[in-house]
């Protein structure tokens, strides 16, 4: 008895006690809810919150007296209120917040894909707080035309007959197929059997649609021939798929979409262009080759495309598919479509996407960005280039080297097609890069950069301007630490 005490006088003398005494020690959980420093996060956050955060933060220190890790000073409300305001500032941070995009790669699935357009933003926030026309036509009050105001605008825009929306392409596949092909064969080359990536494999979801998978040709050359041998009435549809993430160079043959509609013609079978990218303006011209246009599919005479909403046509996640009247009205009448239809946010952020399309060729580069992305010259970027390495010449540790960076459009658009671009090299003696990779990514602001043979690089081809000055405040506080 006498000898604890002891014990715990002495400790007091040099600041260390043993645990059983600090732990008695620590505030009970009422006593810190009514101390005036907790009465700021009590108005900030609900009482059930706060008091959730105060336990937490008292087992972990339990824990740690247990473990005999614990000192004084980490017992006091003051220093228990600063753990709790951490983890309550923590906790208010969203999961899906806004990062930078320093990798080079304009449509990033893991960061979102395209960004949305400030107009569309705009047209969002505005719209979606109120009720909105979705389905019922004002005129009529008759049910009816969901996605008609997108269709429009398709129609509009590409020359298509009619169009209908769901999630995404891979939904917008699943779909046709379960549509328009179940229980039948679908001609597919051998070298379209494409894995898009997180497990959409033409060929399964091929399965899932109930309809057969035909393979014509081979891998790296598929005929006319091969398609016309393989046709008879078991046949619903040619489907072609653009090979998104892979090219197939060498000694190669495919057959061009006019080509496989003469086939569908003089067979009386419908033929399906799976686009992938959903691209409207003509990049090809631009110094951008590797995608077909909707438009020209559809003039090719293709009876249905279908297309990623969020790849190069900027906008939201969302399939479209294209075409023939009565190929589209099979797949809105399908029960799938009813399981695959999009929300209002996206009918919105759709339709005024598509509606900046009516703008001339130029002006719609520049008002979705991810075009103005993808087919900025390399000379456009000096600016900002040079912007980041000045602003990055004061950091303390840090060599900032602009040097040409090759640049991807991302998403299986464009494949295996590098673009010119510019990045900062960013060398310090002080972290590896690997960590030095961590710490960006760490935090409310997350940066993403390239990492490649120890290198970190920032391409600013998929930074703002406006994120100059935060890279540099976080390269200032990363290596100031
Ligand atoms: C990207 C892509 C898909 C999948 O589209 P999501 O919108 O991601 O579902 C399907 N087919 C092709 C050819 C693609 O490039």
């Amino acid at each position: 008895m006498g000898s604890s005490i002891d014990r715990a006088r002495s400790g007091e003398a040099d600041g260390v006690r043993p645990p059983g005494e600090l732990l008695r020690r620590l505030p009970k959980v009422d006593r810190l809810l009514d101390d005036p420093l907790f009465a700021p996060h009590l108005s900030a956050h609900s009482r059930a919150e706060t008091l959730a955060t105060i336990r937490e933060v008292l087992e972990e220190l339990r824990a740690r007296g247990a473990r005999g890790e614990l000192d004084a000073q980490e017992i006091e409300p003051a220093a228990i209120e600063r753990a709790v305001r951490a983890r309550l500032v923590a906790a208010a941070v969203p999961y899906y917040r806004p990062v930078i995009n320093a990798t080079g790669v304009v449509l990033h699935t893991g960061l979102g894909r395209a960004p949305i357009a400030p107009e569309v933003a705009d047209a969002l926030s505005d719209r979606v707080r109120h009720p909105l026309r979705v389905e019922i036509d004002p005129e009529t009050g008759q049910r009816g035309g969901r996605d008609e105001g997108c269709a429009a605008l398709i129609r509009e825009l590409t020359g298509a007959e009619d169009a209908t929306i769901v999630n995404n392409n891979a939904g917008a596949t699943l779909l046709l197929l379960a549509a328009l092909a179940a229980g039948r064969r679908v001609l597919l080359s051998h070298g379209e059997m494409v894995e898009i990536g997180g497990s959409f494999r033409i060929p399964d979801i091929m399965e899932l649609g109930g309809a057969r998978l035909a393979g014509v040709g081979t891998t790296n050359r598929t005929h006319p021939r091969d398609y016309e041998g393989a046709i008879d009435d078991t046949v619903a549809m040619i489907l072609k798929v653009h090979t998104s993430n892979y090219r197939v160079v060498g000694f190669t043959e495919e057959v061009e979409i006019d080509e496989l509609v003469a086939i569908g013609r003089r067979t009386g079978t419908p033929v399906v262009h799976d686009l992938g990218s959903g691209c409207m303006i003509d990049l090809a011209a631009r110094g951008r080759p590797g995608e077909s246009l909707v438009a020209d599919s559809l003039a090719a005479g293709c009876d249905l495309v279908c297309f990623s909403g969020d790849k190069l046509l900027g906008g939201p996640q969302s399939g479209i598919i294209a075409g023939r009247r009565e190929a589209v009205e099979a797949c809105r009448k399908h029960p799938l479509y009813r399981a695959m239809r999009p929300c209002r946010l996206t009918y919105v952020a759709l339709e005024a996407t598509l509606r900046i399309y009516r703008a001339d060729p130029d002006e719609v580069i520049e008002r979705i960005p991810t075009l103005g992305r993808l087919l900025a010259s390399a000379e456009s970027l000096q600016p900002r280039a040079s912007a980041l390495a000045a602003a990055l010449a004061p950091v303390e540790g840090l060599d900032a080297v602009i040097e040409p960076h090759g640049a991807l459009a991302g998403s299986g658009s464009l494949p295996a097609r590098e673009i010119d671009s510019l990045a900062v090299r960013l060398e310090t003696d002080r972290l590896s890069a690997t960590e030095l990779a961590a710490r960006l990514r760490d935090g409310a602001t997350p940066i993403f950069p390239v990492v490649r043979d120890d290198i970190v690089r920032l391409d600013v081809r998929t930074i703002d301007d406006a994120d100059v000055s935060v890279i540099a405040e976080k390269l200032a506080a990363i290596l100031g630490a």
